[in-house]
């Protein structure tokens, strides 16, 4: 560690990374990642909770099916009720009592997407398509970026609104998760080469703006648990970008204030997913944690892994789950059509969820079919213990050198 960043105590500052075991000669590892509200296990699938609540289903509920921490977003906690509101209940994990660690995102992924207006997953196909003024047919452009900060209108209610480096960080400081994320200007594959240069030297702008306040707003927490910062690398497709961006976030320093980790943002191609991430990684310190936003297909996290990704989260399980989508190793079905009917088995047989171990297909089908309340319950339950155990297989089977044959098996099973 360069002598200009400011020694820390794990007693001051109770948050860091510990490896535990790693694949020779590759990028894939297994962790520890300590923070003020718990430690959490690495590779892990953060489960979220977009508005301080996984909908539908109780904080205990998801400790119950082995979720290690819950991310939420910052943009829509600062439209409803409000960052200050928050603070006031205790912070993010006290407020929705939940009792381990939490992530907020920046909101910048959020702000930005309105603006693009278009699909709002991240791993995309884009082929022959290329502009940056992509908006979807009947979509307004609801945020416009400029290189101070972004002006948007909410999704709620069109009223206007600004975030910058700062607001952000003075909302998530507000809102008090372990880990928050820089903010960061979120491109699309659509957007030009000369586009994404120009954002990631913005987004490397924005990072040492909200390193400085981060410092600042940290200074004044005496008494309150630390809160990690991570920087965002974009960069999008190219690699020279995605280097270039995670070398300079690695070595930004503001009054003494480093990022605490990182997070891999921005528009991925499916295809490509591994090797954008091994190009990151290895630019990034092996001594502090990476997050990927926004992806969750066994695929694509056996692919991050191997590239030394160590925590993901993505709202596609309980988004899926509430319109019946279910996961399961031998690949995804709908418990809402005519086989299912009479069908008095699990949704996945030897799943080891509270839904799986008590309810039948036939009875999800009812439900779905009934518009029952309970129906978004059980089946957000199911597919988030299916992430949440796959990750953690995975994470076994770095800790036992078996995750080659153990991705084999899998994949030819989920995928065939
Ligand atoms: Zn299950």
């Amino acid at each position: 560690m360069p002598e200009t960043i400011r020694p820390v105590t794990s007693a001051e500052r109770p948050f860091y990374y510990e490896q535990t075991a790693a694949l020779e000669g590759r990028l894939a590892r297994a962790g520890v990642i300590h923070t003020p509200h718990g430690d959490i296990a690495t590779p892990a699938f953060i489960v979220v909770g977009t508005a301080a609540t996984v909908k539908g289903v109780l904080p205990a509920d998801i400790a119950a099916l082995g979720a290690q921490a819950i991310l939420a977003n910052a943009y829509h906690l600062y439209l409803q009720p409000g960052p200050d509101l928050v603070e006031q209940g205790g912070g993010l994990a006290e407020f929705m009592a939940w009792p381990g660690p939490t992530f907020t995102d920046s909101g910048g992924f959020q702000v930005l997407s309105q603006g693009a207006g278009f699909k709002k997953v991240l791993a995309m196909d884009t082929k022959g398509l290329a502009s940056d003024d992509v908006i979807a047919p009947g979509k307004d452009r609801l945020a416009l970026v400029d290189d101070d900060g972004v002006d948007f209108r909410s999704f709620r209610d069109g009223s206007k609104h600004r975030f910058t480096p700062e607001v952000s960080m003075r909302i998530q400081h507000q809102l008090g998760a372990d880990i928050i994320f820089a903010f960061d200007e979120c491109t699309t594959l659509m957007n030009t080469r000369p586009y994404q240069e120009r954002s990631v030297e913005r987004t490397q702008a924005w990072a040492l703006r909200c390193l400085g306040e981060h410092r600042r707003l940290t200074d004044q927490r005496v008494g309150k648990p630390y809160q990690a910062l991570f920087g965002v690398v974009q960069g999008a497709q190219f690699e020279d970008l995605r280097r270039m961006a995670a070398r300079d976030l690695a070595a930004s320093l503001v009054d003494g204030q480093a990022f605490d980790g990182f997070g891999l943002g921005g528009a991925l191609e499916k295809e490509n997913l591994g090797v954008i991430c091994r190009w990151i990684n290895e630019e990034l310190p092996a001594d502090k944690p990476r997050h990927l936003l926004g992806i969750s297909e066994p695929e694509d996290l056996f692919a991050a892994i191997e590239q030394g990704v160590d925590t993901f989260d993505c709202v596609n399980p309980s988004r899926t789950a509430r319109n019946g989508r279910v996961y399961t190793s031998q690949g995804k079905y709908n418990v809402d059509t005519l086989p299912n009917k009479r069908s008095f088995t699990p949704l996945e047989d030897g799943c080891d969820c509270y839904t799986c171990t008590h309810h039948t297909r036939a009875y999800l089908h009812h439900l779905a079919r009934s518009k029952e309340l309970l129906f978004y319950t059980l089946m957000t339950i199911h597919n988030e213990r299916f992430h949440v155990r796959l990750v953690d297989q995975i994470r076994a089977s770095i800790g036992d050198g078996s995750f080659d044959d153990f991705r084999g098996d899998f994949l030819g099973r989920y995928l065939g």
